[in-house]
């Protein structure tokens, strides 16, 4: 599972290799990367599944809700069976046949986005490409103010990539500042700017602390944080 973290596309050359060798499929959790890219492949294309999430937060919106696509038409039947209670035809299916006839084949979820939502999230997908480029119009603005500043550097863009700037990342070199994180985030929500951070670790405290530490595992911890 890649994040495309801050909206950056991850290096899927890299991690199909490792995939290929040991048989994994590759999900891309794509919701930071709306409008990106890798090697001229749009977001959306560059795993076996992607996932967008439509929350309002991000670059569109249905409320809630998300879109996964995929060009395997097996897991695409299989995410049609598994959001509608494991059913296997719906009630649009069952009219056009004719028929009442449906089967349970696996346990799953109600998770149907409405059609209001999706009426909404049409409507959306006509601004997105302007939304997008926005953001990354607003991210080189950034880019050309902070190149002045030694001690905070932008997360680096890679060449072969376009960004999709969900999150604009920038590092802080503590000691060329005399202010902490904290001061730091402060002072800039007192201008007025919507900074965070971007996140807090996911493990402390969901995993017990003794998976913590050792080789390979979460060190930081709730120190960390
Ligand atoms: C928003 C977001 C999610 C969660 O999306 P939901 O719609 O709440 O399920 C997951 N991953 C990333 C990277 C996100 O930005």
């Amino acid at each position: 599972m890649a994040v495309d973290y801050a909206g950056q596309p991850c290096d899927y050359d890299a991690i199909y290799a490792i995939a290929r060798k040991h048989g994994l499929a590759v999900l891309d959790d794509a919701c930071h990367a709306f409008g990106g890219h890798y090697k001229n492949r749009p977001v959306g294309t560059l795993a076996d599944v992607n996932t967008f999430s439509l929350h309002p937060v991000k670059h569109m919106t249905t409320g809630e809700g998300g879109v996964i696509t995929t060009e395997s038409a097996a897991m695409a039947q299989a995410m049609r069976v598994f959001r509608n209670h494991g059913i296997t035809t719906d009630h649009r299916q069952r009219s056009e046949q004719g028929g009442f006839f449906y089967e349970m084949v696996s346990l799953g979820y109600n998770y149907r986005l409405t059609d209001f939502q999706a009426a909404l999230g049409l409507s959306q997908l006509k601004k997105l490409p302007e939304w997008i480029a926005k953001r990354q119009a607003i991210a080189h603005m950034y880019d050309a103010a902070l190149a002045g500043i030694p001690a905070v550097a932008p997360l680096a863009v890679r060449p072969e990539v376009g960004h999709g700037y969900h999150l604009y990342m920038v590092q802080c070199d503590l000691a060329q500042l005399t202010a902490d994180r904290a001061e730091i985030f402060q002072a800039l929500r007192a201008e007025g700017l919507g900074v965070n951070v971007h996140y807090i670790p996911v493990h402390a405290p969901v995993l017990p602390p003794k998976l913590w530490h050792g080789r390979g595992r979460l060190p930081c911890g709730r120190s960390g944080l």
